[in-house]
């Protein structure tokens, strides 16, 4: 603790400078708060406010308490009304540590979340939490050095983009760190298992579990009178977030169920707002690819190396990341190495 804390201390002598969020009305009254920080490591997640006739219900909270509060004083200079429901489209922390600061400031406070949210929070996320509490400082430390000095892990001269994640992800993780130590945990007080319907007056919002893939306990929030859908990070730009906590062999029909809907809008769970399904068909394109690849190398009895090696995903790193290193950086680091693994495994789970 005693390393950390010198950690943290040098962190605070050399803040970085602020990100934050844009606000877009989608429809009257309903809100996007879409975070501006570049892609990176750490990401703090968008959010979507719903104002009904006496109260609002708001899809997400933050990666810290920091964060959600500074939203909540956004949504104060909008609407005095109360805030009555959170939803948490999944438990990744980013989409969650915030939730004690929005009780905080709406006490009356009812937190929506899929019914396995309680097991995976004390299980794998737990888990990756005390990773994160025992190598983030070392990462910041690494990630502000590389900042300084211009270089990369390899020594290479940083680009503009790859050198602004660093700043943003070290900035981000820092403040993570500091937050993370002492935040209450708050699960939620009702849970849905396939959907659930909330009434905010004459506005209705429909809570759906689509099925698993970005986690198995994705929930996105439909809109049905303003074609609007909040995905969570089922949908996640610039590259799509499927990591070593994801359910692939599920995610396409989980996708297809959500495009079923036939949202006019998307709200990614990161990422700017989406009007037109393209870039969601380009997820299910490459989710698709991920599947049916490694379904037929489990059944052609292959490993997992063999696998990587069979499973070429090289034309999607380029349809998501184009000429960007920093961006095929993070496909690699979020779609080839961890989903490719998540989908082996669980093909023999279920073989
Ligand atoms: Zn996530």
């Amino acid at each position: 603790m005693g390393r950390l804390a010198c950690l943290l201390a040098a962190l605070l002598i050399a803040p970085a400078a602020r990100a934050g969020f844009t606000v877009e009305t989608l429809a009257p009254g309903v809100i996007a708060f879409v975070r501006t920080e570049p892609a990176g490591m750490m990401f703090d997640a968008n959010n979507l406010a719903v104002i009904g006739e006496d109260a609002v219900l708001v899809v997400d909270s933050n990666a810290t308490g920091e964060s959600s509060r500074e939203v909540i004083r956004a949504l104060r200079r909008i609407t005095p009304k109360p805030v009555r429901y959170l939803v948490n489209t999944h438990w990744h922390l980013d989409h969650f540590e915030g939730n004690a600061a929005w009780r905080e400031a709406y006490p009356g406070l009812e937190i929506v979340g899929h019914e396995a949210t309680r097991q995976e929070l004390a299980g794998i996320g737990a888990r990756n939490r005390a990773g994160m509490l025992e190598f983030g400082p070392g990462m910041v430390e690494a990630l502000r050095k590389r900042v300084a000095g211009g270089r990369d892990r390899g020594g290479r001269p940083l680009d503009a983009e790859t050198k602004a994640a660093y700043a943003s992800d070290a900035d981000q993780a820092g403040r993570y760190l500091e937050a993370t130590r002492s935040v209450l945990f708050l699960p939620p007080t009702i849970e849905v298992r396939d959907r659930l319907t909330i009434r905010l007056g004459a506005r209705t919002v429909e809570v759906i579990h689509p099925g698993p893939g970005h986690t198995r306990a994705d929930l996105v929030v439909w809109l049905p009178a303003e074609r609007i859908v909040a995905t969570g990070d089922l949908v996640a730009l610039p590259v799509p977030l499927i990591g070593n906590t994801a359910r692939p062999l599920e995610y396409p029909a989980t996708l297809e169920r959500v495009l079923g809907l036939q949202a006019l809008v998307y709200l990614p769970g990161h990422g700017p707002v989406i009007r037109d399904d393209a870039p969601v068909r380009r997820v299910l394109a490459l989710v698709k690819a991920i599947r049916d690849g490694v379904k037929a190398s489990v059944a052609a009895g292959e490993t997992l190396e063999e696998t990587r090696r069979r499973v070429d995903l090289a034309a999607f790193r380029e349809s998501f990341a184009g000429t960007s290193r920093w961006r095929g950086t993070l496909f690699d680091m979020y779609v080839v190495q961890p989903a490719l693994e998540a989908a082996w495994r669980q093909a023999h789970e279920a073989s």
